[in-house]
């Protein structure tokens, strides 16, 4: 056989695995009782544990190796295949066994005891284990590229191409462009007063307003599932099965709506990935953060939009005739768009959740190259929340104990959010020019808009890199000005002119 086919066979090997265990993952966050858990995983960590032996086969990776030396028999395509097959193989085959074995046990334990400390409010608690987490994983980068600038591996790793040299200077922008420009708004939103929005949404006619906008974005259903969840996600294993699911609050309509936007931009994306890729490891997104960039274009940039509810208010109405008899499609789109100072990032609204972002990209920076102590942790956030969004925190679980991610050591993957963000916004300005975006919404032609994505950037799966992707369709280079821009405009218009 040759090198090729040797990968090929272990890639189709892998994918199979994949999907099985891509499958049992979808139903134990959707339909599994509580009681299979045990029985689950440990039958799946065998199945995990075939499927790592095929990750790491010698025969693989010489496969590899060999393929990676003869780079100019193999065609674009091919070698971006086993680009992307090295990465994830030298994440793996780099690091010691009992290293990677022990971490992962660590990271298990440290979740569990970052909810406790979250409930009880308590960072000492937590402490320890988050100490033991960074010290590992300055161990493994270690590993892997030992002349490498730390955080610069884990960024990498979330988004290819990033630096910190590239993420200081869009976080640079943001501190000086947009730190301002929020306390201006936010002085004028605090008045804002939306009561219809207390009132209850019954869970049904949520769902049936879903369906309705599920069809409103052209979802394929014959190549697609919407369910429900706690917390909203997308499963895909290829273009023609990708799952989304919301998650419904009576009491605050919006979060149904604009989780299933969020969902169905991931999910549109995957759906238009040309299916010929689906034969190789490059059937996904290009990256976190041009995923996240469809997401928000999706969610904020046509759903919370003018056009959209003037086009579609009446059929959320015609569901909720009591709770929205006083309400109109500007006031809808206002509370939409309500600017709030706020402590929990998975809470803020579009104009300040780039300064969440911020807080915690300073922080992981200066962990990983500046030497800041885990004992310092809590002061530095709370004193940058209190610069940034002019908030006292009080609690730790408001604070420095709000999010997951830590905790299962993903440091470099929270910039990726507000990077997203701001690709959407630059490829918001290039679509513009190529269609009428307002109009398409306005025409309910969001396949319109679809189509363009489709043809601009989702057909190429991972094909092509973050970079060639906005070097293709916005003709430069990732550039941060567009997002401020997009903001600013955005909010001003809602804020500031009257
Ligand atoms: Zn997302």
């Amino acid at each position: 056989m040759s090198h090729w086919d040797t990968f090929k066979d272990f890639q189709k090997k892998q994918k199979a695995y994949e999907l099985v265990l891509a499958l049992a993952g979808w139903d134990s966050n959707t339909e599994a009782p509580r009681q299979s858990i045990p029985y689950r995983s440990e039958m799946l960590s065998i199945i995990s544990g075939e499927h790592f032996s095929l990750m790491t086969d010698p025969q693989y990776k010489e496969a590899i190796d060999a393929l990676y030396e003869e780079k100019e028999t193999l065609n674009d395509q091919q070698f971006r295949e086993v680009q992307k097959a090295k990465k994830s193989l030298d994440k793996i085959i780099k690091i010691p066994k009992a290293e990677y074995v022990e971490y992962s046990k660590l990271t298990t334990m440290a979740q569990r005891i970052w909810e406790e400390a979250k409930e009880k409010g308590d960072f000492k608690h937590f402490k320890p284990y988050l100490k033991k987490i960074i010290n590992y994983k300055k161990r493994m980068i270690k590993f892997r590229d030992d002349k490498a600038i730390p955080y610069n591996v884990l960024l990498d790793d979330f988004e290819e191409g990033m630096t910190i040299e590239r993420y200081d200077a869009f976080f640079q922008t943001i501190k000086d462009e947009l730190v301002p420009f929020v306390k201006q708004v936010l002085a004028k939103s605090k008045n804002d007063d939306f009561p219809f929005l207390d009132r209850k949404y019954p869970k049904h006619d949520q769902k049936d307003f879903v369906d309705y906008i599920t069809n409103v974005f052209d979802f394929d259903f014959n190549r697609g599932v919407v369910k429900e969840s706690v917390h909203p996600f997308t499963w895909n294993t290829h273009s023609q099965d990708v799952r989304l699911t919301t998650r419904y609050m009576e009491d605050y309509l919006p979060a149904s709506i604009y989780a299933a936007m969020h969902e169905l931009g991931h999910a549109m994306y995957e759906q238009q990935i040309d299916e010929t890729l689906d034969s190789t490891n490059l059937n996904t997104g290009a990256s976190m953060g041009i995923h996240e960039s469809q997401s928000r274009f999706y969610e904020n940039t046509i759903g919370r939009s003018q056009a959209f509810w003037d086009t579609h208010f009446s059929a959320l109405k015609k569901r909720f005739p009591d709770q929205l008899h006083d309400v109109d499609a500007e006031t809808f789109t206002r509370a939409s768009n309500r600017v709030e100072e706020s402590f929990i990032r998975v809470e803020a609204d579009e104009l300040t959740y780039p300064l969440h972002i911020l807080i915690r990209y300073e922080i992981e920076r200066d962990i990983f190259n500046n030497g800041l102590g885990v004992d310092d942790l809590e002061r530095v956030w709370n004193e940058k929340m209190k610069a940034y969004l002019n908030l006292d925190v009080n609690r730790p679980s408001d604070g420095v104990l709000q999010d997951v991610h830590w905790s299962d050591g993903m440091f470099g993957y929270f910039p990726t959010y507000a990077l997203g963000s701001a690709y959407a916004a630059q490829i918001y300005y290039a679509l513009n020019e190529a269609l009428d975006i307002d109009q398409a919404i306005r025409d309910n032609d969001i396949a319109r808009i679809n189509q363009w994505f489709k043809e601009n950037i989702h057909c190429y799966g991972s094909r092509l890199s973050p970079d060639q992707i906005l070097n293709k369709v916005t003709r430069e280079s990732f550039n941060p000005k567009y997002y401020i821009r997009y903001l600013k405009e955005k909010y001003s218009k809602l804020y500031l002119e009257d």
